[in-house]
């Protein structure tokens, strides 16, 4: 990308452009808390190698990751129990199926879930992770700090409480893994973590400087490692090929950047080597995904030519 105007004012016009997308989807209102979004917010940050930051609309909204801690959690756990044990639990192929689904874990044997993007798969991986349920989002919160720079990132416990009440479909898929022998231990535990994880809260401009430690290999623009680059490698594929739900095929052939979406209408998008981008569209389209969120990401991607693909 050009100078910092031109990027700036590029920004500016396809929040402008991609706005009118926002009417045609709907916010998430199974969380009911998620259902007090306003649909027509719409923005965007993108941070650069050296550290420099280009925002645009309604990128000082702050809201819940939900879905894209996925990701984040994924990399703890395999930083903390090692890859083998996280893949005992959880597998690494697309589904084609909604992201709470429960269908596949009762079709395929063993009944492990198929990859740690869907709900069942990404309960399988705080299952993995060590402690009370205090001392383990702790230890999320340290990670997504350290990615952020910013130390007074916390999840939001209104949105948490409303997907505690709620979750009745995330807690049946959990004591389905626990009747499988998938995951031990108390269900609602786990949940706890989960749900808390889910409701962590942040602007445009934190889950930029996130995707830029993933595009940077695991270390911040300092140089510093935070996560080993193997285990950020592993976290791009999923991107790739989870990241979207069942949505990500098309993604990756109009958009092609490695992306996590989360029903609170936010996106991580990663140019591996170049940028982290933060994206936030409440509105979402019927697969989950944020839906003129997606509009930008693919004007942004053919007009600076970012897709991996090429
Ligand atoms: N916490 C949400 C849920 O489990 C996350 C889902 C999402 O972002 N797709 O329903």
């Amino acid at each position: 990308m050009e100078g910092r105007s031109k990027l700036q004012n590029q920004l500016q016009q396809l929040v402008e452009k991609n706005r009118r997308w926002t009417s045609k989807g709907k916010v998430a209102t199974y969380i009911p808390e998620l259902g007090k979004a306003d649909p027509s917010i719409l923005g965007i940050s993108v941070m650069d190698m050296h550290g420099n930051l280009y925002s645009a609309g309604d990128y000082k909204q702050k809201f819940t990751l939900q879905s894209i801690t996925k990701v984040i959690t994924l990399m703890l756990a395999i930083m903390e129990r090692g890859m083998e044990v996280v893949f005992e639990h959880v597998g690494m192929e697309p589904t084609g199926d909604p992201f709470n689904s429960i269908v596949k874990l009762e079709t395929t044997s063993p009944s492990k879930p198929l990859n740690p993007m869907i709900n069942a798969g990404a309960i399988a991986v705080v299952s993995l992770l060590e402690g009370t349920p205090d001392e383990r989002v702790e230890r999320i919160l340290r990670l997504i700090r350290q990615m952020t720079g910013n130390p007074n990132i916390t999840y939001n416990g209104r949105v948490y409480h409303s997907e505690h009440q709620t979750g009745d479909l995330n807690r049946a898929l959990a004591f389905f893994l626990r009747n499988h022998g998938v995951i031990h231990g108390s269900v609602e535990e786990h949940l706890e973590v989960y749900f808390k994880q889910s409701s962590i809260e942040m602007t445009t401009e934190d889950v930029a400087r996130m995707g830029l430690v993933i595009a940077n290999e695991g270390k911040d623009i300092m140089g510093k490692e935070i996560i080993p680059s193997s285990v950020v490698k592993i976290a791009k594929a999923f991107m790739v090929t989870c990241g979207m739900y069942n949505a990500s095929g098309e993604f990756a052939i109009r958009v092609g950047i490695p992306s996590k979406s989360g029903v609170g209408g936010g996106i991580l998008s990663v140019v591996p080597g170049k940028y982290g981008i933060g994206v936030i569209g409440p509105a979402l389209d019927d697969k989950g995904n944020s839906i003129a969120g997606i509009k930008l990401l693919e004007d942004l991607s053919s007009i600076y030519h970012l897709t991996i693909f090429n």
